[in-house]
């Protein structure tokens, strides 16, 4: 299969994972015999100091004409006092919403190795495994009006779904569901809020469509208490854009490191953007001691979810257990044991546990 894959390091440690998750696909290319091509583009603060706004008008367009797009992360320092609408950040929403991805897919897997450098107890997290799908382009971060009035007295932000915006994202829940253990969470605040109420109505009509999924729904503050104390009782959750913000990062404890995971955003053709949870780690940038793993799983899920290569996506996260299970890892796992080692070096581990060694016959092509 020939692919062509749009990389967005971005800005801090986004070079360097990059570079990291690149290898490990290029190996892969070789394993499977596929073609991928690769074009790098600018985007957050290196593209304002290179083009002077965060997402040029030429990394939309290569975004909006490829198989997929890998990003590392935006922003830092250097850009904090810019002003709003050219901030880094801006150029990560733009390029969301401009190729119309909704749905955001966070794994929050427990590797066993690193069960002990979670806070929460080991008996809590062991064998956890959850899917988190949130929704990503409506709700209060777009509503309008978000303004303050009353001369600076009164603020006002607006919470706002149409009701396909609901199913659409719904119907990602349900089929992430049926590909995995068949159970759904509904995470709303149905006991308060009107668009909560609706979330509730859609889900109960698709739920209609998947008889083979079991549905239960729970209240965010219910779920965020749960989420900690019986992380495993969960396969799929699917909520709304701010629900999913907060759980999702509430969630990520528990795996033990932001490092090691990975996020996709998908529109419904299957086109999408993958990148790890973590920002850019401007405080550990450009020493090659940051962890590739989430930005390595994340090309997994690209694998996966655009490119519908499941075996290979499988493979990937099989040699990424099976390098952690080795010992090896990068200085933010706290794995008491084992060897530390930089970020290429991971990545090279990781193709080194991949099953098959015929990585020499890589097919691959790079442009600038
Ligand atoms: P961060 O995720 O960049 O870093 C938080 C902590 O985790 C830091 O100590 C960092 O060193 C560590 N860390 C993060 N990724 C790591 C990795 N791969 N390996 C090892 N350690 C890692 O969050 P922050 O410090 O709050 O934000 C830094 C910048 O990133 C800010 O400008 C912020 O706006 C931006 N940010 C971008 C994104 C994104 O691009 N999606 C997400 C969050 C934050």
């Amino acid at each position: 299969m020939r692919k062509q894959i749009i990389m967005l390091p971005g800005d801090g440690v986004g070079q360097e994972i990059m570079e990291g998750a690149k290898a490990v696909l290029n190996a892969v290319a070789g394993e499977y015999h596929h073609e991928f091509v690769f074009h790098e583009h600018a985007i957050g603060g290196d593209a304002i100091d290179r083009y002077g706004t965060p997402l040029p008008e030429e990394t939309v367009k290569a975004c909006n004409s490829a198989d997929a797009v890998l990003l590392g992360a935006v922003g830092g320092p250097k850009w904090d006092d810019v002003e709003p609408r050219k901030r880094p950040e801006r150029g990560l929403l733009g390029i969301r919403k401009s190729l119309g991805l909704f749905a955001n897919l966070r794994p929050v897997t427990g590797f066993s190795s690193l069960v002990h450098s979670s806070p929460l107890k080991t008996e809590i997290v062991d064998g956890c495994d959850i899917l988190i799908v949130r929704e990503l382009t409506g709700g209060l971060y777009f509503g309008t009006p978000s303004e303050r009035r009353d001369e600076g007295n009164s603020v006002v932000d607006t919470l706002q779904y149409t009701r396909a915006e609901i199913e659409r994202i719904v119907e990602k829940g349900f089929e992430a569901a049926r590909m995995r253990s068949g159970h759904l969470t509904s995470v709303d605040k149905a006991n308060v809020l009107e668009s909560s109420r609706m979330w509730r109505e859609v889900v109960n009509e698709k739920a209609k469509d998947y008889p083979e999924v079991t549905v239960e729904h729970l209240l965010v503050d219910a779920a965020a208490m749960k989420l900690i104390t019986n992380p495993r009782q969960f396969d799929v959750i699917v909520t709304e854009n701010l629900f999913g913000d907060i759980l999702s990062d509430e969630a990520s404890v528990l795996t033990g490191s932001l490092g090691m995971l990975p996020s996709a955003s998908l529109r419904t053709d299957g086109v999408g953007l993958y990148e790890p949870v973590h920002g850019s780690a401007p405080d550990i940038a450009g020493q090659d001691i940051a962890n590739p793993l989430g930005m390595i799983l994340s090309a997994a899920m690209m694998l996966r979810h655009s490119f519908g290569m499941e075996e290979e996506a499988a493979e990937i996260e099989r040699a990424v257990n099976e390098t952690l299970e080795g010992g090896f890892h990068t200085v933010d796992l706290d794995l008491k044991k084992g060897k530390i080692v930089g970020t290429q070096d991971m990545a090279e581990k990781v193709i080194e546990n991949f099953s098959t060694k015929s990585i020499s016959n890589a097919i691959c092509s790079s442009y600038m």
